[in-house]
């Protein structure tokens, strides 16, 4: 098959490999659409350990199943799916208590194990996520982003008819937005750096949108950092309410530090949660996609085939899209 091989730090090739085999208790997708995320650019860069490659990245995808292993029951050719990345051991003690994401053994399929930049992906059965017949596909590329944020709105938890803050109209910025807004929550403000982004937040969202220096006075119970940024999280943390909360959903630089005030975090008893990756948010993820499909896919914005990777991974670092899937399939 054709599949998008990275070999090491910043070295990317298209090229055949062997066609994947199901496992046992696993099947073969063959892949309609794998999204491309800030993450595949940490890995291909190098950052996350040399030791990844040789890799097919590839963690975002959705397709139909084509090969199914002996023991897998439930599932058949045919099938269409969304699959979701996470490998958790199961045996370790955070997986134990139900805290998967924290795994000690933590895999992921596209980071760690072959992904889905590919014309076929093999995955476990119990990563599947059925698509039923109807299902909006023009949003099946989301099902990992959206399975992200609703993860992150759990550990969030805000409450209906009270107002939000959204810092950063990137892909996650813009889905949070909408999804608290689809639960009821707001007024929402977005606040964002990139005027560009500004504007697509605003034709998206819905927001009432501003540029940080514009959001000096703004506070709301619910507050989420969408950015990785250590002065958007020191103006998030300053935007939030008496006894509000604050999500810290964005990737920052593990070096990056900010100033905090540990008075202000007393006295206004503030709460601040972090949000890592998907933990049994998949199926809702789904479910949400289903409801408010027509929201969410124009979020979908830029497809490439294999074989115009790089040109897609440039569009991603430029900021010039939301979300760019590849396609082993010719656009339509
Ligand atoms: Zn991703
Ligand atoms: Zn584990």
């Amino acid at each position: 098959m054709r599949a998008v091989l990275a070999t090491g730090p910043g070295a990317l090739t298209v090229t055949r490999v062997p066609d994947p085999a199901p496992a046992r208790d696993g099947v073969v997708v063959a892949v309609r659409a794998c999204g491309i995320c800030g993450t595949d650019l940490h890995l291909l860069s190098g950052e996350l350990g040399e030791d990844r490659f040789p890799l097919i990245p590839g963690h975002e995808p959705w397709g139909e199943v084509v090969a199914v292993g002996a023991e897998v029951s439930g599932y058949r050719a045919g099938d269409l799916v969304a699959v979701d990345p996470s490998l958790h051991c199961g045996a370790c003690d955070p997986c134990r208590r139900g805290r998967g994401n924290m795994c000690e053994r933590w895999q992921a399929i596209g980071a760690t194990r072959p992904g889905a930049w590919a014309e076929f992906t093999a995955v476990p059965a119990a990563n599947l996520h059925r698509l039923e017949p109807g299902f909006p596909l023009a949003v099946a590329p989301l099902a990992e982003p959206v399975a992200c944020a609703e993860r992150g709105l759990r550990r969030l938890d805000p409450r209906p008819d009270e107002p939000a803050i959204v810092y950063g109209a990137g892909t996650m910025g813009l889905i949070l937005a909408i999804l608290l807004d689809a639960r009821g929550v707001g007024p929402v403000t977005v606040v964002e750096v990139n005027p560009a982004r500004r504007e697509l937040a605003a034709r998206l969202t819905g927001a009432e949108v501003r540029a940080p220096e514009e959001a000096a006075d703004l506070r709301a119970p619910w507050v989420i950092e969408a950015t990785g940024n250590p002065a958007a999280f020191e103006q998030a943390l300053a935007s939030v309410a008496r006894a509000g909360t604050l999500l810290v959903f964005g990737v920052a630089n593990p070096g990056a530090r900010a100033a905090v005030s540990p008075h202000r975090i007393y006295q206004d008893e503030l709460t601040i949660v972090g949000s890592m990756a998907i933990l049994h948010s998949f199926p809702s993820a789904v479910d949400t996609l289903r409801r408010h499909a027509e929201r969410l896919a124009p979020l979908v914005t830029d497809r490439y085939r294999l074989d115009d990777v790089e040109a897609a991974l440039a569009l991603l670092r430029s900021g010039a899209t939301i979300k760019t899937v590849l396609t082993p399939e010719e656009p339509s």
